[in-house]
């Protein structure tokens, strides 16, 4: 394996703006990677003809003297939910085929000026409706740990491609945990931003009031990095927040240097069962947060008593917010027609949307459109409105004695592909942890914790911070990665073994 693509992004920019290596050449390890593994992991849809041009520019650039960002030249990976002009964007649906968006989003714009190279767009589940990408309508991507696992959802593309070395980079979006989940069970960084602090404009959405969009890495400062890049206000974006934001980037790098674990109130939520959680999934939770004590950080239980119906009222907010998102694919505005000869309109509209969409997203658009008819409103959408009213007031009460909360990021490691497609309840059942935070607005880390002692997959720790406290995750992200990685003698994907004929050895299985 190439070494260039082995760097952390940090590391490949330093070594970018020294001029040791060019955006060409690093660029190019990263397409070698994607060609030679590929084919095994499907992580990316598809792959940009345009990656080699972009890092050509960038190096011009550079050799021009101009001052470029920190990150310039290092290639990205960008889930196929964001809108590009020079790539199609699908968002996992075949209702979007070959779908090309007249105009970049945001976040891509932004990664864009500042020097990032995109290397294609990544696999997902359809509109991101899922926690293992088998409900991609192009097949699901492989967890790079183990080839006959998923590598979580929906942003399963981008987590996997990070963790193959395809990519140093990647842009997720996290609904109700597509982000930190695929990181948990990749052994990657991810990190859903405070409601607000990412522009979505440019998003496919899915659900409106929970969507954001965030970072997956394979270090905590490197998803710093790119957060500093795509993050801030937004005028297209009518829910983005005017706040300045602090460096995420320094946040990172003060804690992976300094003690800011000493005196740390770290909440851990009293409610959350413990029988829930694989054993070795609770177990490497619980030596992180002894980890973390042995530091001077002080671990204080805290109550969340509505936490448990976060699933239930998730599984109605979102559905009802995705069915309305949804009605745009009518077969006359964007993407798929199905003819329908002598039939009317609705034929059409009909025809195309049966065709067009995945049974995950047809049972989500009924579930949704019953939410919020007349005479189930209330009982449905406005009882799940009133939950996620309470969860927030737990938050609030939660932050009102400690600095972060810290919970598994998810309840199991990489389930088997085929294990749970067909029971959808145990699917959502995943989203246990990673919900709340998208109810409450409130921003999440995950990190690598370890491998699970059970089966020996990947496993991480989540860490919550009051809204508008990104940077708290940075710092204790970083300070605990920092230990972590110091005792394991090495990045947790280092130690990958040779699972179930594991890719990140090198070579092909
Ligand atoms: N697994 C969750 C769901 O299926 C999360 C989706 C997401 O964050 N986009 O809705």
């Amino acid at each position: 394996m190439s070494d260039i693509i082995r760097l952390t992004a940090a590391d490949l920019a330093e070594k970018l703006s020294e001029g040791e290596i060019s955006s060409v050449e690093a660029t190019q390890a990263h397409l070698d990677r994607i060609a030679e593994v590929d084919g095994d992991v499907h992580a990316f849809l598809h792959v940009s003809d345009h990656a080699l041009e972009a890092a050509e520019a960038v190096d011009r650039r550079r050799a021009a003297g101009e001052e470029l960002g920190p990150v310039a030249g290092v290639p990205l990976a960008i889930k196929d939910v964001l809108v590009t002009t020079d790539m199609p964007s699908t968002s996992g649906s075949r209702i979007l085929e070959g779908y090309m968006s007249p105009f970049d989003a945001t976040v891509v714009a932004r990664a864009r000026a500042a020097g990032l190279v995109p290397l294609g767009k990544t696999n997902m589940d359809e509109f991101a409706m899922g926690s293992s990408t088998e409900h991609s309508a192009y097949g699901p991507t492989r967890n790079p740990w183990d080839l006959d696992r998923i590598p979580g959802g929906s942003g399963g593309g981008s987590a996997a491609a990070v963790a193959a070395f395809e990519a140093p980079l990647a842009l997720g979006s996290d609904t109700g945990g597509s982000i930190r989940q695929p990181a948990h069970v990749t052994g990657t960084v991810g990190v859903k931003p405070t409601y607000g602090g990412v522009s979505r404009y440019g998003a496919i959405a899915l659900a409106s009031s929970l969507d954001q969009i965030g970072p997956v890495t394979r270090t905590v400062l490197d998803s710093a990095l790119l957060h500093d890049v795509v993050g801030g206000h937004d005028p297209h974006d009518a829910t983005s927040l005017a706040d300045a934001w602090p460096s995420f980037a320094a946040a990172a790098r003060e804690g992976a240097r300094g003690d800011v674990l000493k005196g740390l109130r770290v909440g851990v939520v009293k409610e959350l069962p413990d029988s829930g959680f694989q054993p070795g999934v609770a177990e490497s939770f619980r030596a992180a947060l002894e980890t973390l004590e042995a530091q001077g950080a002080e671990i204080v239980e805290v109550s969340a008593p509505h936490f448990e119906y976060a699933v239930a009222a998730y599984y109605l907010i979102l559905p009802a917010e995705a069915s309305s998102n949804l009605a745009k694919f009518d077969s006359v505005r964007f993407g798929m027609r199905v003819d329908v000869p002598g039939g009317t309109v609705e034929d059409v509209m009909s025809a195309t949307r049966d065709a067009g969409f995945g049974p995950e997203v047809k049972r989500r658009i009924i579930l949704g459109t019953y939410a919020l008819s007349a005479g189930y409103y209330d009982a449905y959408y406005g009882s799940a409105q009133k939950v996620r009213t309470l969860i927030q007031q737990d938050f609030a009460r939660a932050f009102a004695d400690v600095d972060v909360i810290a919970t598994p990021t998810a309840p199991t490691t990489a389930f088997r592909i085929g294990e749970k497609i067909d029971d959808p309840l145990s699917m959502y059942l995943n989203d246990l942890t990673t919900i709340p935070a998208n109810l409450a607005g409130v921003p999440g880390i995950s990190i690598p914790s370890g491998l699970a002692s059970d089966d020996g997959l990947p496993t991480g720790i989540q860490f919550l911070a009051p809204a508008r406290e990104d940077v708290r995750l940075y710092r204790v992200g970083a300070a605990l990665e920092a230990l972590l990685v110091d005792a394991w003698g090495g990045p947790l994907l280092d130690r990958a073994p040779r699972l179930g004929g594991s890719l990140l050895e090198g070579g092909a299985r």
